[in-house]
């Protein structure tokens, strides 16, 4: 089986074809490591090879593994569905949520982000594909929620993430993507400073760079399958 450190360095030279054939600087793509229910042996072996940024959807796993990994100096995402009674652990430990998608939780965050850390950066969900299975707002209430977001003291809101409904083939790929794309155009709109575009995971990540992504998160085509 092929190594985390091999995998990285192939992943990172995927990721910076696709941004130089998008016609984009490579630099302004960010590789997200999705590390959930992955063990700290795999993580420990992304960073030692250069990985800075990983991605975690359980809170209590997130936690513990930010305590066990604090000697390393991560930078830890929370990506998945966050709780209103969940939000003071993820306030404490990790430095991004990519996840809200109600304004309690942002008050909550914002209230709970302790005063010795930076702001928590945060973006705002949005279900593009109005799946009733997914959390996230619809997209005409992502200016609402992000410009609210970006009116709280100790939270800095950076843009959107999406996680659309599988598609197959690279132009299909793109149109949700194309979509979040021009939302964060409204944000500008709306004079709501954004920079950060959260899409694309293992099966989509070029369409998603082609679109505009800045960060990418990608577990599977770095860590390989998840057990369990
Ligand atoms: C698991 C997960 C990913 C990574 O998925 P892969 O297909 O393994 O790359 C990305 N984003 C979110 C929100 C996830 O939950």
């Amino acid at each position: 089986m092929i190594g985390v450190t091999e995998n990285l360095s192939l992943l990172s030279d995927l990721l910076n074809k696709s941004a130089i054939d998008a016609g984009r600087d490579p630099g302004a793509v960010r590789l997200l490591a999705v590390s959930k229910k992955q063990p700290l042996t795999k993580i420990r072996e992304a960073a030692a090879a250069g990985q800075r940024d990983f991605g975690e959807n359980i809170v209590q796993e997130g936690v513990e593994k930010i305590r066990e990994l604090a000697d390393l100096g991560l930078t830890w995402h929370f990506i998945g569905h966050l709780q209103s009674n969940k939000t003071r652990a993820v306030a404490e430990n990790f430095d991004w949520v990519h996840t809200i998608d109600k304004l309690k939780t942002a008050r909550r965050l914002s209230d709970q982000r302790p005063a010795g850390l930076p702001p928590l950066n945060v973006c705002v969900q949005v279900n593009v594909d109005d799946e009733p299975s997914k959390s996230g707002v619809s997209p005409g209430e992502a200016v609402g929620l992000a410009g609210a977001c970006a009116g709280l003291p100790n939270l800095t809101f950076r843009g959107l993430m999406c996680l659309p409904a599988i598609r197959e083939g690279f132009e299909a790929q793109r149109e949700p993507f194309a979509r979040l794309r021009a939302l964060a155009g409204d944000l500008r709109g709306h004079e709501i400073d954004t920079d950060t575009l959260s899409m694309g995971m293992t099966a989509d990540y070029r369409a998603a760079i082609f679109e505009g992504a800045t960060i990418v998160r990608i577990g599977t085509a770095l860590f390989g399958e998840r057990p369990g």
